[in-house]
């Protein structure tokens, strides 16, 4: 009998405590996103046909200001260099919602055969470089502005303040720049009002068109570079006892980090990556040189896991070198946090996600090792990312391409779940508030 009536509890406790929006106002919204979906096509199909590099998206950043303002929502721009911040104050009280859209394209030179396909160049790191939307960032934007433009339309509806973040240089700005997430916080995208949560999506190439997938916690990692310098002595390659050879010391280093993960790691708490990308050192085959050069990253989901796994890189590097005479200097790069999604957010607005979608359509999935600066905002709110499926599934799965590739392809059709879904998310979110 107290079981039952516990139960009995809990069942009209949770169901009480996700209401969503009512039924006319639901039928409306997903009418309206429909109404826009050529809309959004055409408006991604021109950002993917003039993409710019990361902290350069000059004319993309006025293009978006262009299209908020014809929609009647206040306009902050250029923010955080080039970036566009929205804002719409709703006929009601409540929340401040941000929702976030990045729009920097990738030094990729793109082959796909797309009609809209990009033919820009731009200079990256010193070297002529096509320009591609090669991550799916022209979607996102082409997303945003649907939502942007039926929040603008259903002004009195809204109860509070969304605020629409398109957000430069996710992929990293250049070397000695700021910007990204960083920044747009730094410049208060945040502030003025103060945002309560945070909601972003990444398309993806390899998730089927109409799904969802999403992770409470930890769902993203996050990415931290490295340099290890190796400094020995050089000498003739006939007599290396003349000298330290940094070629050897250099192998052993790169032998020893990989039983860090692989024997120092708790990985039942939660897994972590240790890559070495490039090992540069010498000139000629009879030569010892003086200096070996790598570089990798490491994939934590925890930042102490993270920072355990940076101090063993240093000892592991600077202890093998010392053995042989030789000495390691090891520099971590630049950096930011783990995606994670807010659990109790995460639960409350994953009913959100299935209404778009559809019951079966919403898949609780693995941590990814890939990294997303939408982290940044989750520090200072709690914010939930997902991933909105952009594959063909009539399409064979191996013959996907991967994001940042010169093939990198999304299906279109997967554009209207996307606006649907952070509709549901805002509406419901300020609803149940
Ligand atoms: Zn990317
Ligand atoms: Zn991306």
């Amino acid at each position: 009998m107290k079981r039952s009536s516990a139960l009995f509890f809990f069942v009209i406790f949770t169901s009480m405590s996700f209401a969503q929006v009512s039924s006319k106002l639901q039928a409306k919204l997903d009418q309206q996103a429909g109404e826009v979906e050529a809309q959004v096509i055409e408006w991604r199909r021109y950002f993917h046909k003039h993409p710019e590099l990361s902290n350069r998206e000059v004319k993309t950043g006025e293009k978006i200001a262009e299209l908020l303002r014809s929609f009647g929502i206040e306009v902050k721009h250029p923010f955080a260099k080039t970036g566009v911040l929205g804002i719409i104050k709703g006929g009601q009280p409540g929340p401040v919602i941000a929702l976030r859209a990045d729009i920097d394209g990738l030094p990729v030179t793109e082959r796909n055969g797309l009609p809209f396909a990009s033919q820009e160049r731009a200079t990256f790191g010193g070297q002529e470089t096509g320009v591609m939307h090669a991550c799916g960032h022209d979607s996102h934007m082409a997303i945003l502005l649907g939502v942007a433009q039926i929040l603008a339309k259903n002004k009195s509806d809204i109860k509070g303040t969304v605020k629409f973040l398109f957000q430069p240089a996710e992929e990293g700005p250049p070397a000695g720049e700021e910007g990204g997430a960083r920044l747009m916080l730094k410049e208060g995208a945040f502030e003025n009002p103060k945002v309560d949560v945070a909601f972003g999506l990444h398309i993806q190439s390899l998730v089927p068109l109409g799904t969802i997938n999403y992770r409470p916690g930890a769902f993203m990692a996050s990415p931290a570079g490295f340099t290890i310098k190796v400094k020995g002595k050089q000498a003739h390659g006939a007599t290396p006892w003349d000298g330290v050879d940094p070629i050897v010391v250099a192998s052993q280093i790169v032998l020893g980090l990989q039983t860090i993960v692989s024997r120092q790691t708790e990985l039942t708490k939660l897994p972590a990556v240790l890559t070495i990308g490039t090992l540069h050192a010498g000139i000629r085959n009879n030569i010892i040189p003086e200096e070996a050069i790598m570089t990798g990253t490491t994939r934590t989901f925890d930042l102490e896991m993270q920072k355990i796994l940076h101090e063993k890189i240093k000892l592991t590097a600077t202890q093998i070198a010392e053995s042989a005479g030789a000495t390691a200097e090891v520099t971590l790069g630049a950096s930011y946090p783990p995606t994670i999604n807010d659990p109790a957010l995460t639960e409350k607005m994953v009913p959100s996600l299935r209404k778009a979608a559809g019951e079966k359509n919403v898949f609780l999935v693995n941590p990814v090792t890939m990294g997303e600066d939408f982290s940044i905002y989750q520090q200072s709110v709690p914010g939930l990312f997902f991933f909105l499926g952009g594959y063909n599934p009539e399409a064979k799965f191996e013959t996907q391409p991967v994001h940042h590739t010169p093939d990198f392809m999304i299906d279109e059709r997967a554009f209207k779940l996307g606006v649907k879904a952070m509709l549901n998310l805002t509406f419901d979110y300020m609803y149940t508030k």
